[in-house]
């Protein structure tokens, strides 16, 4: 299959003609090409999106409203579809594209046809002097969204959706290696009647296409998922250019057990903090730090547990773990596994790398358990971004925040415990932007998204988000 972009509310191909491979991780082999667009392309896509803009940031909400619920229940409408090609594309279990992916990425459009009618501005009265001072939110213009290949579909409409409900054009870059559902969303978005240009979807690499998102010097916004090296490259290109900006960066979060916590509810849950989407999850708990009363009984269940995950082709019904997403992420998760020893730690469950009858050639990798010796090895300093954790007791509260703390990341942070004293100290003093008690990835799209420290910069979520995408102007009348 040879996909192309989508700009105008046309599917047309790459000015140059330049195609990139599309690998099916599951079975290891070339099933499609995709664009590698060039500058061209993207200032195409921008002359678009800059045509429509006066008209688009003047319809009324409704009219926008309407749309993105349209878009929802298209997507909705076509989930079966949606869902195996996310499955095709990216390795992860068709269960979970069918019952997370796809169904969050239909909430995301119909969370922000809701929030942009409820959105509003601040007026402040100048006591005294006879002053009225009043804010508007002006849509930005033309924004640029790149997502990362985790969550496809899930974290694109994640970041176009705020963008189009509040009135601006988007230029758009899936990852190159999960290209197939924004494609899709093209298709969707004309048959909703979203007005041709209010978004434009170009595919390519990320250092030629989303670079040359980034360097348009008429895109003011950029809102970014991805890795944290990208990240900082991202903002040392934006910076000078004065452009707003979203990074949503790695982590390497911390899941901290004490012995007082549900104890069923805690193991079944750190499997999936662990090891959901191979483990590929932005918010995975790749850490996990037990209480020292219970670490022996703690790593004997979870040890059985995991052993009870069931790694295959992801289009099977009763498989847990999938394909990693490529070749070179496979590699690259097996290379810290592959350091264990050096860094202090021991392989207490898994490390290899499976071969699945039928899909030999598929990206398969055992859920993997390392216990370590101290937190400053790479196994818990780095972001591995795979079926990978580590284990490691604590004894105190205190020690439990140094551990936490002690990390470039501060994206997310579990904590299971039933102390409420605890509780309140340690969530004011771990360094995350979203800390998860008693649960983990339990979502209400209102709230503040985002990490702090090497995890990024600013908030996605809620009216968050919708800040994010318009820009403040105070108007201040004497009277
Ligand atoms: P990545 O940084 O390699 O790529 C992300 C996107 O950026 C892709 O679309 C890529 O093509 C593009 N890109 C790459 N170089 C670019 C450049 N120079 N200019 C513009 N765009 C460029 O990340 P990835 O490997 O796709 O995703 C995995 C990473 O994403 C992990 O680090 C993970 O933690 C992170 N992530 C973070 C969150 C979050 O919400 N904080 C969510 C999901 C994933």
């Amino acid at each position: 299959m040879i996909i192309k972009n989508y700009i105008n509310g046309s599917f047309l191909e790459p000015t140059l003609g330049n195609y990139i491979d599309n690998y099916n991780p599951s079975i290891g082999e070339i099933y499609g090409q995709i664009p590698n667009s060039t500058q061209e392309d993207v200032a195409q896509a921008y002359q678009a999106a800059k045509a429509t803009f006066p008209s688009w940031s003047n319809t009324t909400l409704e009219e926008r409203s309407a749309i993105l619920s349209k878009i929802a229940q298209l997507i909705t409408k076509k989930l079966e579809v949606l869902a195996e090609a996310e499955t095709k594309d990216n390795g992860k279990p068709l269960s979970l594209a069918k019952t997370i992916d796809i169904p969050r990425a239909s909430a995301n459009f119909q969370f922000f046809a809701n929030a942009i009618t409820q959105f509003s501005s601040e007026a402040h009265e100048t006591v005294g002097v006879n002053a009225m001072n009043f804010t508007l939110r002006h849509p930005i213009g033309v924004v640029g969204c790149i997502s990362p290949w985790n969550l496809p579909l899930y974290l694109f409409t994640w970041k176009i959706a705020p963008a189009i409900a509040a009135g601006n054009c988007v230029v758009a870059k899936p990852s190159e290696v999960t290209p197939m559902t924004a494609y899709l969303l093209g298709e969707i978005c004309n048959e909703a009647g979203l007005p041709k240009g209010v978004l434009n979807i170009v595919h390519g690499l990320g250092n030629t296409t989303g670079q040359a998102i980034v360097e348009h010097p008429n895109i003011k916004a950029i809102s970014f998922t991805g890795g944290t090296k990208t990240g900082a490259h991202i903002a040392r290109t934006a910076a000078p250019m004065f452009k707003k900006l979203s990074l949503e960066l790695g982590g390497k979060n911390p899941n901290i057990i004490f012995a007082d916590c549900d104890y069923e509810l805690m193991l079944e849950t750190t499997v999936k903090s662990s090891f959901a989407n191979q483990g590929q999850i932005c918010l995975c708990g790749s850490r996990i730090f037990i209480e020292k009363t219970i670490y022996e009984q703690f790593k004997k269940d979870f040890i059985q547990k995991v052993s009870q995950l069931k790694v295959g082709n992801p289009f099977d019904a009763d498989t847990n773990i999938g394909a990693l997403v490529s070749k070179s992420h496979l590699e690259k998760v097996k290379s810290y596994i592959d350091i264990t020893e050096e860094e202090g730690g021991t392989i207490l469950f898994g490390g290899k790398k499976v071969t699945v009858e039928g899909s030999e050639e598929g990206y398969y990798l055992e859920p993997t358990i390392i216990e370590v010796q101290n937190n400053s090895c790479k196994l818990n300093q780095e972001e591995i971004f795979g079926p990978v954790v580590t284990i490691m007791p604590f004894e105190t509260e205190e020690e439990a925040i140094a551990l936490a703390n002690d990390v470039s990341y501060g994206l997310s942070a579990t904590l299971w415990t039933n102390n409420l004293n605890r509780t309140m100290k340690m969530t004011k003093q771990i360094h995350a932007g979203i800390i998860w008690v008693n649960t983990w990835l339990l979502r209400d799209l209102r709230t503040p998204f985002g990490g702090v420290k090497a995890s990024g910069v600013g908030r996605e979520g809620g009216f968050e988000a919708l800040r994010f995408f318009t820009e403040p102007k105070n108007v201040c009348i004497k009277y």
